[in-house]
């Protein structure tokens, strides 16, 4: 009778069990079932509670039965925390203060307004358990163990589907997009893994056609969303150009989107070292200069914006200077593979990288300023290959590493077998069925 009323208690817990129970717990797995919660340690007192709270109504019999377990459902509003949510219920300060001491406390503390917590205390309101979950797969548990608490982590195997989206261009790559089942998220992921090869916006043309196979993330059988692009076939040009890309994976990393012939589809340079690009002034051979009022050659590009606008590296490479220049104030120099160089300029300041250290595309390396000779705040860029400047706005980037050695078999048969399903499906087909 008992494990009848625990199991319609914790059904929800039972189901995910069945469905696969994923446990991230040093414990073994069986010790974690909830329906084996029956067997939890001998009753004790609540210790914290007779020690720092003796003027209280301290009961020294501890109830049990979860069966009499009250269930309390809290709301975390502005400004609450656990301590709150626990003395709205009549849990002791101290049982609170056992709580924030337990090494992964902060699973439990850094609870944001929203969040809903479910609370367990027996009819003394001695604390028996916490439910709270964090996302729709993850959840942290906090239950009674002894005189002490333990928490758990507790992860949901997540299904990955594979699902696959045609199209052709009638209206924009938007509206298309949604209009053959594509999410917005896989709509922005695929212009990203396109994003140095198309432009989604002015390139694509009626009659241009897309094709794409996806990751799609089920819990319990129910949708909760998309995951990345797997491979995708889009045409230009009136069906000119084919663009295909196959995502390159190591375990569970992804490494980047290939072509067919295992070209990176990244370049190894990004356009613009800042997103929000507002060009105050163009790389010229010769230009009056604001600041020294004379003529003189600007080589490099220049990108206004608010001080602080964080400046990203356009390569990888190393830094190999980071300092002061005249002129250039504040300003860093990278060093990539080979021939190139870049440099920012004007820095109101520099990000946590330092001189020698290796950054990575993308990364913040410092914030627009206006220090030096700058008349007002923005990031001076420069461009050079083996010491000479060119204009980065005009040139043509060399695409990043190719698929690597190790990689290229299994890249291979992988990519083949996903362009032979992508041939399988026709665009005008999907295009016939909407008429
Ligand atoms: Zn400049």
């Amino acid at each position: 009778m008992k494990s009848t009323l625990v199991r319609n208690k914790f059904s929800w817990a039972t189901l995910t069990v069945l469905v696969g129970l994923f446990l991230i717990s040093p414990h073994s797995s069986t010790a974690n079932l909830p329906l084996e919660r029956t067997a939890l340690p001998l009753p004790q007192p609540d210790q914290a509670k007779i020690s720092n709270n003796a003027s209280q109504n301290v009961q020294d019999v501890t109830e049990f039965s979860e069966a009499e377990w009250q269930e309390h459902t809290i709301k975390i509003p502005k400004n609450g925390s656990l301590g709150t949510a626990l003395a709205s219920i009549n849990v002791s300060a101290g049982t609170t203060h056992k709580i924030t001491q337990l090494k992964d406390s902060r699973l439990l503390t850094d609870l944001r307004v929203g969040d809903t917590l479910t609370i367990w205390v027996d009819k003394y309101a001695n604390l028996q358990k916490i439910l709270y979950p964090k996302s729709k797969t993850l959840r942290y548990e906090l239950q009674k163990q002894g005189d002490s608490f333990e928490i758990r982590t507790i992860e949901e195997q997540v299904e990955v589907r594979t699902e696959v989206a045609t199209g052709t261009i009638t209206d924009s790559f938007y509206m298309d997009g949604k209009r053959a089942g594509l999410s917005a998220k896989t709509i922005m992921n695929l212009a990203d893994v396109y994003t140095w090869d198309i432009d989604f916006i002015r390139e694509l043309r009626q009659g241009d056609t897309f094709k794409v196979i996806y990751e799609t993330h089920y819990l319990n059988n129910e949708y909760i969303g998309d995951g990345e692009i797997i491979a995708a076939q889009v045409t230009t040009n009136n069906q000119r150009e084919i663009h295909n890309a196959f995502r390159l994976k190591d375990g569970d990393k992804t490494i980047g989107y290939y072509d067919e012939k295992g070209k990176n589809l990244k370049k190894a340079f990004l356009r613009n070292p800042v997103d929000y690009v507002r060009i105050t002034s163009t790389f010229k051979p010769k230009r009056f200069h604001p600041v020294l009022k004379k003529w003189r050659a600007h080589r490099g590009v220049d990108y206004g914006g608010p001080i602080g606008t964080p400046i990203h590296v356009t390569g990888n490479g190393k830094i190999v200077f980071r300092g002061w220049g005249r002129g250039y104030g504040n300003y860093i120099k990278v060093q990539h593979a080979g021939k190139y160089m870049t440099v920012y300029g004007h820095m109101s300041r520099f990000g946590k990288y330092k001189k020698g250290d290796w950054v990575k595309q993308g990364d913040t390396i410092g914030y627009i300023g206006m220090t030096g000779l700058a008349t007002g705040p923005h990031l001076h860029y420069e461009f050079r290959i083996n010491g000479v400047h060119k204009d980065p706005l005009k040139m043509k980037f060399p695409s990043a590493n190719p698929v690597a050695k190790k990689y290229q078999t299994g890249f291979k048969q992988q990519s083949q077998l996903m362009l032979s399903q992508l041939e399988r499906y026709s665009p005008d087909l999907q295009m016939a069925s909407f008429e």
